[in-house]
């Protein structure tokens, strides 16, 4: 009886911490990341609220680009610009970019954290993924956050959080779309 108990619990706790991954169907390769997301609208979105001019001049020469290409050039162009504003290049950049909502964005920081926060975006390390309220994102939220990747990876022993806060809001300050 107390086996059968210990049983039930233990399955009630396997489906509450089963993976999110498998409600985000949908999912689009970039040099340096995978983005998943759960309704191409998503993406269309996404693409919509990050503005980068040096890929609309680009865009004007090309003939048929799609919005996964658009996204693709988005993410690599903003991950350049901040290597080269930190002069940092780390050798092997991979990460995760998971679109989603801000309520979904900010259970996933509880989940993690145990803190109730209002944010629209974060980064986790434990499993390398930015986390992005598409209706709240911008180009420059997502600087901030893509900052926080290329920090992490960089360093073999990372700076202090407050540290890597200051480079992220400074790259968030002196970046140019
Ligand atoms: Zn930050």
């Amino acid at each position: 009886m107390k086996q059968h108990t210990l049983h039930r619990v233990l399955i009630a706790f396997l489906l509450l911490a089963a993976p999110v991954a498998p409600c985000f169907s949908h999912e689009l390769q970039t040099r340096h990341a995978t983005v998943v997301y759960q309704q191409e609208d998503q993406l269309l979105r996404f693409n919509h609220r990050i503005s980068v001019t040096s890929f609309s001049r680009h865009k004007k020469d090309a003939r048929a680009i799609t919005v996964s290409d658009e996204v693709r050039s988005k993410l690599d162009s903003i991950i350049e610009k901040i290597e080269v504003l930190l002069h940092v290049y780390p050798g092997d950049l991979k990460f995760n970019v998971l679109l989603t909502t801000a309520a979904d964005v900010q259970r996933h920081y509880k989940d993690y954290y145990g803190i109730d926060n209002e944010y629209i975006a974060f980064y986790c390390r434990q499993n390398r993924t930015v986390f992005i309220s598409v209706d709240d994102v911008n180009e420059y939220v997502l600087a901030h956050e893509l900052t926080h990747v290329v920090i992490d990876q960089y360093f073999r022993d990372p700076p202090s959080a407050t540290m890597q806060e200051v480079l992220a809001q400074f790259v968030e300050t002196h970046i140019e779309f």
